[in-house]
């Protein structure tokens, strides 16, 4: 058996009128009740006079307002019957004032002129008020003429004159509508803005991410390469030398067998450093998308630690802009970080000028998306056969057992992971320059 739905506009029109829509409404109606009492008695103390079917038409109009805003308020008349017939009511009751009261002569019958203009103040926002409101107001307009035997030349110039009043206020609410239009085009489209805004910078973030995951699975194929070749070389020689205290056994000298065991065990070392340092290209993703890290504090203990290097050798200057905002960096990465640039800047210098000062300033300041990081040293710089290599995992111009090779890379790793860049420079005035900038956080 076909089940047959109710369409949508079937179910607005069975849908029941809200309460507080239905006690409005009778307080409309009661409201219009007492206003044509009122309006009745002051005509009366005004004229000083008691005409009774005046008194008559005027009260039953109150009681069909009073009733029908009873009706209403119960739920007994159809809100739309309600406003169609209190329309009409409401105008003949009018009407019978106006005609009992002086007709064309009649002090109330510029109100007439007034319908039309008040309809279009209260409903803007259509224009089938105002007309059948004016229409009704001209048809009450000329009744009262006829049944005063206003002659038709003068008829036809009240018409006139009631027309131009409609016209008016059919203008005036449509221009009304036209602003509204206008203004609501110009939000529309203004929240079309803003969404392209948002789009765009879902999709720039997008391909940040996705930058990011692309770097790192470079990083992770050179790092393959590298790990190999930087963990072979120790291995060869600590297996070289336990082949060497097998095959030579007991008979091997004392003094030998220390020198061989000091170099197996510098080899395992080694090994365990480069174990070490893989650890951080390993923890791919730990970095949680709420991580943050306090600039201020991270500057200061990688500056505290730096200083245990560094001794009476230096010092680190710190310059950092007030109330900088937390970055998108864990505090343990931005220290990480920070100690590795100030690290090398003590290695470049001390390997450049054996015995001089080590001066590093550090910088940090506000910019549009996060922090600024600046690391500056009075080393030799960077020469530029280097600075391409620099960042490429296992990359070092260290004495072997000094570096890795893996410390700026790893830098780099931490600092693209949360949106941010780091790269180096020579500045002018002589040393190493290494810049950072990192997102805030959110
Ligand atoms: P490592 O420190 O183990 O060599 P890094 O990746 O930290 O590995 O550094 C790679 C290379 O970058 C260093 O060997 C050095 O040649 C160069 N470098 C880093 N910092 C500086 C600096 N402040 N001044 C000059 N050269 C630097």
């Amino acid at each position: 058996m076909r089940r047959v739905g109710t369409s949508p506009v079937q179910a607005e029109r069975d849908d029941p009128a809200p309460p507080a829509l239905l006690r409005l409404q009778r307080k409309n109606h009661l409201l219009v009740a007492v206003v044509l009492l009122f309006g009745l008695a002051l005509h009366c103390v005004v004229t000083r006079s008691l005409p009774p079917p005046l008194i008559g038409s005027q009260l039953l109009a109150s009681a069909f307002f009073a009733l029908m805003g009873v009706g209403v308020g119960a739920g007994w008349v159809p809100l739309k019957w309600a406003g169609t017939s209190s329309g009409l009511v409401g105008m003949a009751t009018f009407t019978v004032f106006v005609h009992l009261t002086g007709g064309p002569q009649s002090a109330y019958f510029p109100v007439f002129m007034a319908v039309p203009l008040v309809l279009a103040m209260f409903s803007p926002d259509s224009r089938l008020p105002t007309l059948a409101g004016g229409l009704a107001s001209l048809g009450s307009a000329m009744i009262v003429n006829v049944l005063a035997q206003v002659p038709p030349s003068r008829m036809v110039l009240q018409a006139v004159n009631l027309s131009t009043f409609v016209g008016l206020a059919l203008l005036g609410s449509s221009m009304y509508r036209r602003m509204l239009d206008a203004q609501r085009s110009a939000h529309q489209e203004r929240l079309e803005a803003l969404a392209q805004l948002a789009e765009s910078e879902r999709l720039r973030r997008h391909a940040e991410r996705e930058r990011a995951e692309v770097e790192r699975l470079v990083l992770v194929g050179q790092l393959a390469a590298g790990v190999a070749h930087e963990v072979n070389n120790p291995l060869a020689y600590v297996k070289a030398n336990l082949s060497h205290l097998l095959r030579e056994g007991r008979g091997v000298d004392p003094d030998e067998l220390m020198l061989v065991l000091a170099e197996t065990q510098q080899g395992v070392l080694r090994i365990q450093q480069i174990v070490t340092d893989l650890r951080g290209f390993s923890r791919v993703g730990s970095l949680e998308e709420n991580e943050r890290g306090l600039v201020e504090e991270a500057l200061s203990e990688a500056s505290r630690l730096a200083s245990v290097r560094l001794r009476d050798r230096g010092e680190v200057s710190l310059a950092l802009e007030p109330g900088l905002p937390a970055v998108r960096l864990g505090q343990r990465h931005l220290v990480q970080v920070v100690l590795n640039l100030l690290l090398n800047a003590v290695d470049a210098v001390e390997m450049a000028m054996p015995g001089g000062l080590v001066r590093i300033r550090v910088r940090a300041w506000r910019v549009e998306e996060g922090v600024c990081l600046e690391v500056e040293d009075n080393g030799p710089g960077i020469p530029p056969e280097v600075l391409p290599r620099l960042f490429e995992p296992f990359f070092t111009t260290k004495p072997p057992g000094k570096g890795t090779g893996l410390g700026l890379a790893l830098c780099r790793e931490y600092v693209s992971r949360v949106g941010g860049s780091l790269h180096a420079e020579n500045p002018p005035g002589g040393g190493a320059r290494f810049v950072i900038l990192l997102p805030a956080a959110r």
